[in-house]
Formats: structure tokens, C-alpha cells, sequence
């Protein structure tokens, strides 16, 4: 009988402890089970911020909105900017011939060849190929997309040609790369070059060009710290008469000068001649 009444009692130790534990894990379920709710609740929540916002139903989502769509437009317009980079000349010159403009019946020499260094005999078509490859890579990194007429020396193209990638591409600006020559050794610095309005095109890309001109050879000049010998604007060159979009030839030195034909070939001065055309190039077409 004794037994008995212990066994009751650890019966009902065991069957109320089994009890208090139950309750126990029940409450604490239920704080677990709480705490879980809340990530549903703000999950929730930003779905509705997120219809809010599509709606503009409040003003700071409204705002928020309008930031968020500042932001998307200035990386969208910024990727849409194409620049179109010819590097002048090629390792051959092309003397076929192209109509000097649209219905012209005067006919120009396709490429007569480039200048060439008066010490370091390195031809044009190096020094700019070289500049080319070096501003695309700068300007690449500021969000532009880039084009390029050729990449290989060897190619050798007619200014018709040129002309007619910048117009397929929609480009918003065509920069034409060349350095300089001249009789006379003691002429140096750089200078721009942009189409006269002869033509309805021309008349139609020819102010835009005098501007990015201007604004890209000022920041050339000053950068690199050479003499400004101007903007000019030519009538005589077909890759400018066949375009439909802006366009600018930059002259970056004289391979004349003995001072700048050694710059000029140099890695560090192609450098600094890249990065102030970015730099120009990101003042103009924003
Ligand atoms: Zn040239």
C-alpha cells in the first residue's frame, strides 16, 4: 500500500510537472512565434511603401520617387552618349578618290598619309591610334559608350566612310584625332577643327560642333599647357561635309616641332593629351 501511494504521487509529480512544462513551452512559443511575425509585418509594410510609391499617393514618397528618378535618369542619359572616336590616317595612304559632299562633283583624295615626326620619324597614324585606344578607355570609365571608326593601323578608311559611322551610330559627337605639321619647325600647339555650314547638314551640326570645339580644346589646352592656335571652321573636308552629327577634328600638336615630336610620341604626354580631351568631352556633352 505504501508503494502504492508513492507511486501515485510520482505519478502526479510526473503528470504535473509534464503540465507546468507544456504551458512553458506555450508561452514561449507564442513570444518566438511573435517575434517571427514582425520581419512579415515589415515585409508587408514595404510592399505598401512600394505601391505608395508607384502611386506617389504621399508626399515623401512622391519625393522619394522623383530622387529615385533623377538618379535612374542621369546613369540612363549619361550610358545613352555616344562618342564616336576616329583616329586619323593608317599605315598606307588611300589615294582614291570620294565626293568632297553630299551631290559634290568636286573629288577628294580618300587619305593622303599623316604627318610624321621631324626627330623621332614615328608616323601620325601611331601617335593617334595610340591617343584614340587611351581616350576610349577614359571615357568608357565615365559612363560614355564608345565608338571606334577603326582599331587596327592597317585599316584604311575614306572620310566618306568615317563620316557615315558617326551618322549610323546617331553619335553625339564624332572626335576626329590627328597631330599637326607644318613648314615651318618652330610652329607648335594644338588646334580644332569643325565643319562651315555649307550644306543643309552642316547647317544643322555646325553650331553644336563650334561649341564642344571650343570647350574641348580649352580644356586640352589649359590641362596639358600648350599654345591654343583656335577654332577653325573648314569647308574643305569631307569627313565634316557628310556628317549628320556633331563633329570636331583636333589637331593635339605640330610632329613638326622637335620639342613636340618627342612629346607627342611620348607615354606619359599621350596620356595627359587623352585626359584633357575626357575632361573637355564630359564638359561639352553632359
Ligand atoms: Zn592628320
Amino acid at each position: 500500500m505504501k508503494k502504492n501511494v508513492g507511486f501515485v504521487v510520482g505519478l502526479l509529480l510526473v503528470v504535473g510537472v509534464s503540465i507546468a512544462g507544456f504551458f512553458v513551452y506555450k508561452s514561449h512559443v507564442a513570444v518566438k512565434s511573435k517575434s517571427a511575425t514582425a520581419p512579415v509585418e515589415n515585409k508587408v509594410s514595404t510592399k505598401q511603401d512600394k505601391s505608395n510609391d508607384n502611386n506617389s499617393t504621399t508626399a515623401s514618397n512622391s519625393a522619394e520617387k522623383t530622387k529615385t528618378a533623377s538618379v535612374v535618369n542621369n546613369s540612363s542619359e549619361l550610358k545613352k552618349k555616344i562618342i564616336v572616336i576616329d583616329p586619323g590616317h593608317a599605315d598606307r595612304s588611300n589615294l582614291e578618290k570620294e565626293p568632297l559632299a553630299p551631290g559634290s562633283s568636286e573629288m577628294k583624295i580618300k587619305d593622303g598619309g599623316g604627318a610624321e615626326g621631324v626627330v623621332t620619324k614615328t608616323p601620325e597614324y601611331s601617335v593617334n591610334m595610340s591617343v584614340s585606344m587611351k581616350l576610349k578607355a577614359l571615357l568608357e570609365s565615365e559612363g560614355y559608350i564608345v565608338k571606334m571608326t577603326k582599331t587596327k593601323i592597317s585599316e584604311s578608311l575614306g572620310n566618306v566612310e568615317r563620316a557615315e559611322i558617326g551618322n549610323k551610330e546617331n553619335a553625339d559627337l564624332v572626335i576626329r584625332i590627328h597631330a599637326d605639321s607644318s613648314d615651318s619647325s618652330k610652329v607648335s600647339g594644338a588646334s580644332m577643327l569643325v565643319p562651315e555650314p555649307i550644306n543643309e547638314d552642316t547647317r544643322n551640326i555646325s553650331e553644336k560642333s563650334m561649341y564642344y570645339g571650343k570647350t574641348i580644346l580649352n580644356a586640352l589646352v589649359s590641362e596639358v599647357g600648350m599654345n591654343d592656335r583656335g577654332v577653325v571652321q573648314r569647308n574643305d573636308m569631307t569627313g565634316f561635309n557628310w556628317s549628320k552629327v556633331p563633329v570636331v577634328l583636333v589637331e593635339m600638336g605640330f610632329l613638326s616641332n622637335a620639342q613636340e615630336d618627342k612629346l607627342l610620341c611620348s607615354d606619359e604626354y599621350q596620356n595627359k593629351l587623352a585626359q584633357g580631351l575626357c575632361h573637355g568631352i564630359k564638359l561639352a556633352i553632359k
